[in-house]
């Protein structure tokens, strides 16, 4: 795996590489930047290398530390992240000591998921908050002795979710140094984090993937077609996290319903076409009709590829769908309707009304491409 299992982001690789080769490596860092973008990864990574025999840069991927990390199953790394409270659960309780079977089993089977790919999202039941007693148990692993020649490292994932009292464990945790520990936070929402503990902290930002570099891994990771995968990316708001979420998502039923609506838009009375959007917005959330207006995207991009004559359409199932299209609408100005689809997927970010952004964009399209048929 190593470096190479975090994708793109090739700005923060090189600065923590610098800290590494120069033996330099804060004792607290904090990767943040959105969802799903790689932070979870490198921090893996970063205590890869930090327990390889022989790496100094990057991990050798074959010594028993590295294969250990890659379970995340190595005595040196010690990992944080939201779990659920116990029943009749004290504060003197261990983390996980009064959680039933089943909610040790759904922990460890999350755990098993994110080993083999880091951009998994653990998700647990219940599991709303870091706990404080989760914080507590840092200064005690970072005070036992460090196995075989590594360095102990703590990650915690998403640390936005700490609580107050969580938040505030770990600022005392933070006042006091932690030997030769390091520890690592990561988060989507930087913001949530008290001041006193981002200011204790090397920050390294992560950048949201490009659309490209998901593409690629779509395909190399998950042998994804290159059509699916390059929709997939388009849709996924530069997260590769989301990208694997929408792998499991029936996009061709989302695009075929797509579709119809903009049939009805272009060939019913407004009366049916107000209906339609009564329906489809009531029928999907905000983030659902994000979806369908990226989908609405790919569609007139086909639309496009296929007037100029090319015939490299990503929506390779509907061929025959999209020529009747091109045949019946012509020389429309397609330009303007990428413009109102842009328009309309702004306004969804900024929590206008939905029925509205979807009525506007409506009528626009239906009149650029009417007017000139
Ligand atoms: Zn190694």
């Amino acid at each position: 795996m190593s470096w190479d299992i975090v994708i793109g982001q090739n700005r923060a690789k090189r600065i923590i590489q610098k800290h590494l080769e120069q033996n330099r490596l804060p004792h607290s860092l904090l990767l943040y930047g959105g969802d799903g973008v790689g932070k979870d990864a490198a921090a893996i990574q970063i205590a890869k290398i930090l327990n390889c025999k022989t790496a100094v840069t990057d991990s050798c991927d074959s010594c028993p530390d590295c294969h250990k990390v890659n379970i995340l199953q190595h005595p040196n790394i010690h990992l944080v992240f939201p779990l659920p409270v116990g029943k009749s659960e004290l504060s003197d309780d261990l983390p996980l000591d009064k959680l039933t079977s089943e909610e040790l089993s759904q922990v460890y089977s999350e755990l098993a998921a994110k080993a083999k790919n880091p951009y998994y999202e653990i998700s647990i039941e219940r599991a709303n908050f870091i706990k404080i007693t989760s914080i507590r148990e840092i200064r005690k692993k970072s005070a036992l002795s460090v196995l075989s020649q590594g360095r102990k490292v703590i990650i915690i994932f998403d640390a936005e979710k700490m609580n107050e009292q969580s938040s505030n464990a770990l600022l005392k945790t933070l006042e006091e140094p932690l030997g030769e520990t390091v520890l690592i936070l990561t988060t989507s929402n930087k913001d949530a984090l008290l001041p006193t503990i981002i200011s204790r902290c090397q920050l390294i930002r992560f950048e949201d993937l490009k659309e490209d570099e998901i593409s690629a891994a779509l395909q190399s990771r998950e042998n994804l077609d290159e059509q699916q995968s390059k929709i997939i990316s388009r849709l996924s708001n530069g997260s590769y996290t989301h990208a694997l979420q929408l792998m499991q998502t029936d996009l061709n039923a989302k695009r075929n319903q797509l579709v119809d609506f903009l049939a009805i838009v272009l060939t019913q009375n407004p009366l049916k076409i107000s209906e339609e959007i009564e329906k489809m917005t009531k029928e999907n959330d905000r983030a659902e009709i994000e979806q369908l207006l990226l989908l609405l995207q790919v569609w007139f991009r086909d639309v496009h590829t296929l007037s100029i004559g090319s015939d490299q359409v990503l929506n390779v199932d509907q061929k025959t769908r999209l020529e009747k299209f091109n045949a019946i609408y012509k020389n429309f100005d397609i330009y303007a309707v990428f413009k109102e689809i842009e328009k309309a997927l702004l306004l969804l970010k900024k929590n206008v009304y939905i029925q509205l952004i979807i009525t506007v964009m409506v009528i626009k399209i239906r009149r650029i491409i009417l007017v000139k048929n």
